[in-house]
């Protein structure tokens, strides 16, 4: 019999943590107060103080968060937003969401948005560019910012994958105008289900999205705008309030877990270097490999998964045919498409599931 080593194991936490959210859970149901709750705004605030932000909203999930960023600076029909090709659907799918159209752009050798081939593809309707802090890498925001101010573009963090990463003392999530992260159960800081948040800087912003989120009322009775049904659950909220208390714990053990591959990978195939003044977190551990269908297949047949981040770039996905018919200039992208792929990590995976996936690598590329 093979080892298994998964690529995720979402049970492992919960397990780990069962009396806490269990209770927790519990004392939501007997409350009575399934939305909007008192746990909405403390969970809120635990939130932005993780991610250093003055403001924070929670909202039904990250695409909704992105949605409503995008919707409080006016996007809409007629504007355009650059997104790196190199995302999840969502960067994308959410500025189509507001009616505004997403332009692609090319991305550097570390998988991260490339500022200079954003800002060839700026025209006169460019409103915003949407940074991704891709497997929990903070993007060069210095780059990203001074083109955004030399053009007056507004600067949307995709910060879903980077919760707790900082750049130069700063974190994601306060260094663009506004951030929106995911809590789904794939993000380093999760739920049991969809949910997500904003955080901002502005007192003026956070009003208005409170009354985004919820149909655009002012009170019980009266709607100045369309707004959207779009709040996280009490319960939900709940459930994170117990999960941000570990918040630091789970993040150094995605730290931990990257360390241990780059110590017994470097050799072999091409690991991600954090540069000075970084702190990564490590939502996905991406290599750069030589043969790397043979490889995966090779990891599948000793029991161990892995995965793609992404597998199809957002200008190749069908639904962005009518954009740039799977065509356009992204040769940064292209290539590390070939060469990228994810190893299994997550704060539970254990150091002989780590070792072993460093060992059945290192055998491939030894024994061939
Ligand atoms: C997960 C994710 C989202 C969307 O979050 P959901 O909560 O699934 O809607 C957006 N952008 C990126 C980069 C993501 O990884």
């Amino acid at each position: 019999m093979t080892r298994k080593v998964p690529f995720v194991a979402l049970d492992r936490q919960y397990n780990e943590m069962r009396v806490e959210i269990n209770n927790s859970v519990q004392r939501v149901l007997e409350s009575g107060s399934y939305v909007l709750g008192p746990e909405v705004d403390e969970f809120e605030k635990a939130l932005a103080e993780i991610c250093a932000s003055p403001y924070c909203l929670t909202v039904a999930n990250g695409t909704d968060a992105l949605v409503i960023a995008m919707k409080v600076l006016g996007i809409g029909a007629g504007d355009e937003v650059i997104v790196p090709t190199n995302s999840f659907i969502a960067s994308a799918g959410s500025v189509v969401q507001t009616g505004a159209t997403p332009v692609f752009c090319d991305v550097l050798d570390d998988f991260n948005i490339d500022a200079n081939d954003a800002e060839k593809r700026i025209t006169a309707n460019t409103k915003a560019i949407m940074p991704v802090h891709l497997t929990g890498r903070p993007v060069d925001m210095p780059a990203v910012k001074a083109m955004a101010q030399k053009y007056d573009l507004f600067v949307i963090e995709d910060a879903a994958q980077a919760i707790g990463a900082s750049l130069n003392g700063e974190k994601v999530g306060s260094m663009g105008d506004l951030a929106a992260f995911s809590l789904h159960p794939l993000k380093n800081l999760f739920i049991m289900g969809d949910g997500g948040f904003i955080t901002m800087k502005c007192p003026f912003i956070y009003e208005k999205i409170k009354k985004i989120r919820n149909h655009g009322l002012i009170d019980r009775n009266t709607c100045t705008f369309w707004g959207m049904n779009s709040r996280l659950d009490t319960i939900h909220c709940a459930i994170g309030l117990e999960k941000v208390k570990f918040f630091d714990d789970i993040t150094a053990r995605f730290k931990k877990v990257a360390r241990m591959y780059k110590e017994g990978l470097a050799e072999v195939v091409g690991v991600p270097e954090e540069p000075e003044g970084m702190s990564a977190v490590y939502h996905n551990y991406v290599i750069k490999c030589e043969r790397r269908n043979e490889l995966s297949e090779f990891l599948s047949m000793n029991g161990v998964e892995t995965k793609m981040h992404y597998p199809v770039l957002l200008h190749r996905q069908p639904a962005a045919i009518g954009l740039c018919d799977g065509k356009g200039d992204f040769p940064i992208a292209e290539k590390l498409n070939a060469l990228q792929l994810s190893l299994p990590i997550f704060p539970e995976i254990t150091e002989q599931e780590v070792k072993y996936v460093i060992k059945k690598i290192t055998s491939f590329y030894k024994n061939s």
